[in-house]
């Protein structure tokens, strides 16, 4: 099954030029794909086109089976729940423990409490954090506090895993940890779409590599070397 579609998308943000110009990118159910170019390529647009922060100028997106066009402004809380995002950044909220970091994702949608003591212990252990709920995300390494935001993004087992540059603060072997982390995330099935700058998680990878530049894909192969 096609998990992503973008078929001949632009996105302009101003009269300064084309951030994305007529990308075509199918992306299949289970996939891990890189995303490697430039900064200024139009990598974190094209994230952003995905997560319905950005609209495209023209140009069809479908996620999942959802017809971006269709989209009414009401679903996109919908749609959000089928796509983790992590950034370089983690993202958590520091006056609050691990478990309750990760069980927030879970209380804006609903889910009762004794679901939520139940789910969040076992999204812990895949990201190899258990034991370490009542910890604050200060007393973490920088290697593990990326895990917990992924714990956090992965907890409503969305279709889609957006990793934006989730190793950017890291040094090699902690990026390594959360590399890995992501690989089990995507044996378990979900389709996973990383962007990274770094040559040698690229080159180790072996995973399909997309490269953009100045808006366009320039490349698009498999198990490809880093050539930016
Ligand atoms: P990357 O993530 O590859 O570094 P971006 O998608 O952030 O690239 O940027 C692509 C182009 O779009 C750049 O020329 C950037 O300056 C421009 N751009 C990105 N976001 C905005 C915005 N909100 N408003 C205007 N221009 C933007």
């Amino acid at each position: 099954m096609r998990m992503i579609l973008l078929d001949r998308v632009t996105k302009t943000y101003n009269s300064k030029g084309q951030a994305l110009e007529r990308i075509n990118l199918h992306v299949e159910d289970k996939e891990f794909v890189v995303i490697v170019g430039p900064s200024g390529a139009g990598k974190s647009t094209l994230l952003k086109l995905l997560t319905r922060e950005e609209k495209p100028t023209s140009g069809k997106i479908i996620v999942g089976g959802i017809d971006y066009e269709r989209l009414r402004d009401k679903d996109v809380p919908f749609l959000r729940r089928k796509i983790g995002v992590v950034f370089q950044d983690f993202k958590l909220l520091s006056n609050r423990t691990v478990f309750e970091n990760v069980a927030f994702a879970l209380e804006i949608v609903g889910m009762g409490n004794k679901e939520i003591r139940h789910t969040v212990p076992k999204v812990l252990d895949i990201v190899g954090l258990k034991g370490k709920g009542e910890s604050y995300p200060s007393e973490l390494s920088g290697g593990e506090r990326q895990r917990v935001a992924i714990a956090r993004a992965i907890v409503r087992q969305p279709k889609i895993l957006i990793a934006d540059e989730p190793t950017g603060n890291l040094d090699p072997k902690h990026a390594w940890d959360v590399i890995r982390v992501l690989e089990k995330i995507n044996r378990y099935g979900t389709t996973v779409l990383l962007t990274t700058h770094n040559k040698e998680i690229v080159d180790k990878l072996k995973r399909r590599v997309v490269t953009i530049k100045d808006g366009k894909i320039v490349e698009d192969k498999a198990r490809a070397e880093y050539r930016v």
